[in-house]
C-alpha cells in the first residue's frame, strides 16, 4: 500500500526572496508609530503570527500596543511592503521544484502567516497559476505559525494526513510548528536563519534554498 504524501510550503523566505523586504517594511511602520527596534530584532520574528509578534515587540520595548496601535501597523507595513513588493523575486529553484512536484504527481500546497494582502504579491512574483494547488493564509485560520493550524488546514485541504506531510520552511516558527502537528520538519537557509537553530527546532534535513532542496528530493520523499 503506498501511503500519500504531501509538500506543505511555507511562502516568504522559502519560496520568494521576501524576508528583508519584510523586515523592512516592518522597521518602516515601527519607526511611523515611534517604536524604537532594531533591525535584527524584527528579523528574527518574521514568519511568526503577527498578534505573537507585536507581543513580543510589547514585552522587548516595553510599550503598550492598543488595538489602533495593532492595527495602524498592520496598515503601515502593507502598504510599506507593497511599495518594497517590485523587488521580490523567486528563490533560486522555487518554480521549478513545485514544476517538478507537479509532474511528479506529488501533492503540495503553501501555508503563511502572512495575509492574502501580503501573500498575493508574492505569488506573483512566483510565476505559477495560484488555484492549482490550495493556498493557506492567516486569514483562514484562528492561530498562525508557531501554532501548528496552517500546516494541519493544508493538509486537510490537500486529503493528506499531517503526520505524511513534509512541512519545508526557513524560520524556527515552522519548524517549531511541524513538530508540534507531527509532521516531517524541512528547514532551508534562504529566510536567513543558522542550519543549528532549524535543527534545534525540529528540522530532520536543512538545505540551503529551492534549488538545493530539488537537488536532493529523494532524501525527503520526492520519489516519483
Ligand atoms: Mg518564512
Amino acid at each position: 500500500m503506498r501511503i500519500e504524501h504531501a509538500f506543505l510550503f511555507d511562502l516568504d523566505g522559502t519560496l520568494v526572496d521576501s524576508v528583508y523586504q519584510h523586515v523592512l517594511a516592518w522597521k518602516e511602520a515601527l519607526d511611523a508609530e515611534g517604536i524604537e527596534l532594531s533591525i535584527w530584532r524584527i528579523h528574527r520574528k518574521i514568519g511568526m503570527s503577527g498578534g505573537l509578534f507585536t507581543n513580543q515587540l510589547l514585552r522587548e520595548t516595553g510599550m503598550a500596543i492598543t488595538d489602533d496601535t495593532n492595527e495602524r501597523l498592520r496598515r503601515l507595513h502593507l502598504e510599506a511592503y507593497r511599495r518594497l513588493g517590485a523587488q521580490i523575486r523567486p528563490l533560486p529553484g522555487a518554480s521549478e521544484l513545485l514544476q517538478w512536484l507537479k509532474d511528479a504527481g506529488i501533492l503540495f500546497a503553501i501555508a503563511t502567516s502572512g495575509r492574502m494582502e501580503t501573500a498575493a504579491v508574492n505569488i506573483a512574483a512566483l510565476g505559477i497559476d495560484p488555484n492549482a494547488f490550495p493556498i493557506i493564509t492567516r486569514d483562514k485560520v484562528k492561530y498562525a505559525k508557531p501554532d501548528p493550524d496552517l500546516f494541519i488546514a493544508a493538509a486537510e485541504a490537500l486529503g493528506v494526513a499531517i503526520e505524511n506531510s513534509i512541512v519545508v520552511g526557513d524560520s524556527i516558527w515552522d519548524m517549531l510548528a511541524a513538530t508540534r502537528c507531527k509532521a516531517l520538519g524541512v528547514g532551508l537557509l534562504s529566510g536567513g536563519y543558522g542550519r543549528e537553530e532549524l535543527k534545534d527546532a525540529g528540522a530532520i534535513r536543512v538545505y540551503e534554498d529551492p534549488a538545493d532542496l530539488l537537488y536532493h528530493i529523494d532524501e525527503v520523499g520526492g520519489r516519483r
